[in-house]
């Protein structure tokens, strides 16, 4: 695992910068006795993000942490923050008195807050093929308590489920029935991708029931083995279940590529009852931490990072900028989304996004033609260069896979005829700028030509 920040790691094998970023919140508003749902985006923080250069172009893998608050699904992250910090280190766990620092540190007034939280450092990890991916961690909570906040839960939900490519669905002591149903409110939007794209690919990646203070290791061990039992009985589909449970069953597995479960043990008195409990690992109990030991390289080691993708794309993190602020905006209207939007928004995303990788090709194929530090080019040349620019920028765009279908590409085509053109404007400015004999021509320059 490489990040690019390569300051020494300490002796705790610790080496934590950045801070959880508030990047999507759910608030509801009374308006003339309606209840109103408001879903925002914090578009500032996502591209400070998102778009930092170091990553915008790498692929994008998003480990996103959902369910209900405070079941320790904070914690859990902090103990991802110090795996991914240590950079492949076996003592990654930390010494026995660090204190736990991360998302649960600076919580505070958010912690209540309905939304999706997001570490606002990534971590560039390489793959076993030698690519280097931005790994993204992001915390999702809500409480289902209420009428409105279901709605707002599985909103939110369903956005982090569509916006990660591992979602590890938090629990506490099984898998209860109304879990599954919570799950299937909030994959619901899945069940029309699917019939729309083909079936080239099921609409979400990977998802992962982690099932908090297990208590029946004699039954079903803790770990994956163990998990595995415990969700082939629940998510077994049998002749004689009554339909409407068969049919949760068939939808959630219809929605994922993969479906895994994980038991992990109580991790003792200290850490669920103590109000002074900081993290510090000597108060874990032991089994504790050998299980996660076991499971967080599972989700993270380089070997098993799952880059995102939609429609079976792979997205990169500018790209996954585009969904984002595609997938908020069919959320904010009053009445829950049809689903015919949310495949509406996912075409525009994707197509999007296939432009602006197909212009900045130009502009930077463009740029060693012609850039600020090449010297004048012939009119024709120039034009010639440009033309096969855009030709090539056409290519990618057309290669990349998209959702919506041709007659929808191609407004999106037209569009990226038109930008290109544009800056070929702006590079033809440029370059007579370069040329001395042409601009001499024009009586302001020879005026100042003059005057020296
Ligand atoms: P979140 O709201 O889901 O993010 O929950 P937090 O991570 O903030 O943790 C809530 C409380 O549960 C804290 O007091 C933690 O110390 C405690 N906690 C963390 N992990 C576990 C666990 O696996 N089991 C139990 N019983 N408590 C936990
Ligand atoms: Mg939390």
């Amino acid at each position: 695992m490489a990040n690019d920040n390569s300051a020494p790691v300490s002796a705790s094998g610790l080496r934590l910068s950045g801070e959880p970023l508030q990047i999507i919140r759910a608030t509801t508003k009374e308006e003339e006795e309606k209840t109103l749902h408001v879903f925002e985006l914090d578009e500032e923080k996502l591209e400070k993000v998102l778009l930092d250069p170091r990553i915008q172009e790498k692929k994008v893998v998003v480990v996103s942490v959902a369910g209900a608050f405070r079941k320790g699904k904070s914690f859990l992250l902090d103990f991802f923050l110090r795996y991914l910090s240590a950079e492949g280190q076996p003592d990654w766990l930390g010494d026995d008195d660090s204190p736990m620092e991360g998302f649960t540190w600076r919580g505070g007034s958010e912690r209540e807050t309905t939304g999706i939280l997001l570490w606002s450092e990534p971590f560039i990890c390489k793959t076993p093929s030698g690519e280097e991916v931005a790994v993204l961690l992001m915390d999702t909570q809500g409480a289902f308590d209420s009428e409105s906040t279901v709605r707002d839960c599985a909103t939110i939900f369903a956005l982090s489920t569509m916006l990660s490519s591992v979602q590890v669905f938090n629990l506490t002591h099984n898998i209860q029935e109304d879990d599954l149903q919570h799950l299937q409110l909030f994959t619901e939007y899945g069940r029309l991708a699917l019939e729309d794209n083909d079936n080239v690919s099921k609409p979400f990646q990977c998802l992962m029931f982690l099932v908090r203070d297990w208590s029946f290791p004699y039954e079903s061990p803790y770990g994956v083995a163990g998990g595995r039992k415990v969700l082939e009985k629940r998510l077994q589909i049998s002749d004689k279940q009554h339909q409407e449970l068969k049919q949760i069953r068939q939808h959630i597995r219809s929605c994922f590529e993969e479906i895994s479960c994980f038991l992990l043990p109580h991790p003792g008195l200290n850490v669920a009852t103590n109000p002074h409990f900081e993290g510090k690992l000597k108060d874990i109990e032991r089994e504790f931490k050998d299980q996660l030991r076991v499971l967080i390289p599972l989700l993270l080691d380089p070997d098993n990072l799952i880059v995102k993708e939609i429609n079976g794309s792979k997205v990169t993190c500018r790209d996954l900028m585009e969904y984002f602020k595609a997938y908020i905006k069919i959320y904010q209207g009053e009445e829950l989304p049809e689903p015919k939007s949310m495949l509406q928004a996912t075409a525009e995303a994707n197509n999007l996004a296939a432009v602006t990788t197909a212009k900045s090709d130009y502009s930077k194929r463009m740029e060693t033609v012609c850039g600020g530090d090449k010297p004048y080019l012939h009119p024709d040349r120039l034009e010639e260069d440009h033309l096969r620019c855009k030709q090539s920028s056409i290519d990618i765009f057309k290669s990349t896979r998209k959702m919506g279908g041709a007659e929808f590409s191609k407004q999106y085509l037209e569009r990226l005829g038109a930008e290109i053109d544009e800056q070929y404007e702006n590079f033809k400015k440029h370059n007579d700028g370069k040329n001395i004999f042409s601009s001499a021509r024009t009586p302001a320059v020879l005026f100042t030509v003059m005057t020296f």
